[in-house]
């Protein structure tokens, strides 16, 4: 027996031919990375992520950076993909799906196998330098960061080397353009695990002709979304993916 709006989500996945996904923070959750928003657990209890993932804190006061936004990024890279990212995966191998649209920096869709990820708040794989535009691991940055060197400098021009993560006080990748691109062209849009409280990631939505929510909490776009499903990212998906097996 399946909830009725997971049934009438299966129902306009069916008839999509061109459906993307745009995930936030709470599809990786469960893979233990607290989100912003989640009222007890969320990031935003204990720090002022505007503050400790800013480029004016970078850098203007590198050292703090360093001791708390860095550190945070850092967190994320041992984590795994959950039942969530894996079963969008799936999807996207069985063609139902065409690419995942992420706020995340957890390089967790890509750890799960999904192929064509765009990334509009950056990733936290690479760093850069802001003088030369230089490209390094991240752990080049760690690496430097743990030797006393702060900021960390590029090797090559000596100019400052930052996180390609997009921050408070930043533009937004090409991904971003690409998502708004290919958005507009969609015929359906899920949304998994965002408050869409950022913008301008947040009117990605407005966009789409059909949306279907999937999230714990409260979205902005609940009211004028087509299907709202209240739960776990990894238990709908998974409902919603065994759903769709059955057709095929
Ligand atoms: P948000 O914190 O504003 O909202 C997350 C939403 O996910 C909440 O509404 C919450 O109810 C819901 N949620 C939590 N756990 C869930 C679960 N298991 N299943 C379904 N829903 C769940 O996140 P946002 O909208 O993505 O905006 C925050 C910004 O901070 C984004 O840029 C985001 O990428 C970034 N961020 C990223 C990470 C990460 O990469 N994992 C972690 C924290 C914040």
């Amino acid at each position: 027996m399946i909830d009725k709006s997971v049934k009438e989500a299966c129902e306009m996945i069916k008839k999509s031919n061109n459906t993307l996904v745009l995930t936030g923070a709470g599809i990786s959750t469960e893979s233990g990375i607290p989100d912003f928003r989640s009222p007890n657990t969320g990031l935003w209890e204990k720090i002022d992520p505007m503050e400790a993932l800013s480029t004016s804190i970078l850098l203007n006061r590198p050292e703090k950076f360093y001791k708390k936004g860095f550190k945070m990024l850092l967190s994320m890279s041992d984590a795994k993909p959950n039942k969530a990212h894996i079963a969008l995966a799936n999807m996207e191998e069985m063609g139902i799906i065409k690419a995942v649209i992420t706020q995340n920096i957890d390089n967790l869709h890509q750890k799960a196998g999904s192929k064509y990820v765009l990334e509009v708040h950056g990733n936290t794989r690479t760093g850069s330098c802001m003088m030369c535009g230089k490209k390094v691991d991240l752990k080049i940055l760690e690496q430097k960061n743990q030797n006393g060197e702060i900021p960390p400098k590029c090797n090559s021009c000596n100019g400052i080397l930052r996180p390609d993560v997009v921050m408070f006080g930043d533009q937004l990748p090409e991904d971003f353009n690409t998502a708004w691109n290919i958005v507009n062209k969609c015929e359906l849009l899920i949304v998994v695990g965002s408050s869409l409280t950022i913008a301008p990631v947040s009117y990605l939505p407005q966009m789409a002709p059909r949306v279907i929510i999937i999230n714990l909490g409260e979205t902005s776009f609940d009211r004028y979304a087509d299907v709202v499903i209240k739960g776990k990212a990894g238990k709908v998906l998974t409902k919603i993916l065994d759903e769709l097996r059955k057709e095929v």
